[in-house]
């Protein structure tokens, strides 16, 4: 596995794809062994978490669980927290219901908060987080995810849904920016 270019940047190998893989399985395992709602909600969190998300589902495997896709977009500068809208919007009912957020990456945090937010402000049962990668020194706000695959330093990372402009979601291992 060598490294790849975007945008003139050098990217090495960081995770590979049995490592994914293999955490994957043991996060649905953890799932299954805490959720005990016969229909969680899972609500996969775009762009960026559709690869991950669509593995981790299909490994959780409950019968009768649902997912559901929204669109977050941050504009920086409004305000000092940061101001999320939802570009796609949420359409359930997520009233007395389990919801489990998925997500890439939680960076800063800002946008769990936001999330975590919707879903509490509409009642839902509880709403759990699980994200395939964190950054615990770059957390500003907000509580640390209840799942998480794999704390990583505060490097940028690429591939298995993460972008970089688009670009790069398709590569199935995770690759971080090399430092000089
Ligand atoms: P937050 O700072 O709100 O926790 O994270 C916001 C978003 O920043 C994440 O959902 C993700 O889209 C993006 N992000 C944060 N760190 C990285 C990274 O290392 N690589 C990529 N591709 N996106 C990141």
């Amino acid at each position: 596995m060598g490294n790849v270019v975007y945008d003139g940047l050098t990217f090495e190998p960081f995770i590979t794809r049995e490592k994914i893989a293999a955490r994957v399985i043991e996060l649905a395992q953890e799932l299954r062994r805490d959720i005990s709602d016969d229909n969680p909600l899972f609500v996969c969190v775009l762009n960026g978490s559709f690869i991950f998300a669509a593995d981790l589902f299909r490994a959780c495997d409950f019968p009768d669980a649902e997912i559901t896709f929204i669109r977050l977009k941050s504009y920086e500068g409004t305000s000092s927290t940061g101001q999320v809208k939802q570009v796609l919007g949420l359409n359930e009912n997520v009233e007395g219901r389990t919801v489990v957020i998925i997500e890439d990456i939680v960076d800063t945090g800002v946008t769990a908060v936001e999330l975590r937010r919707l879903f509490e402000d509409n009642n839902a049962k509880s709403v759990k987080m699980v994200t395939l990668l964190f950054k615990p020194s770059s957390l500003k706000c907000g509580k640390e995810p209840e799942y998480v695959g794999f704390a990583i330093p505060p490097a940028f990372v690429l591939g298995y849904g993460l972008d970089i402009d688009e670009k790069a979601r398709g590569l199935s291992d995770i690759y971080a920016l090399k430092k000089d």
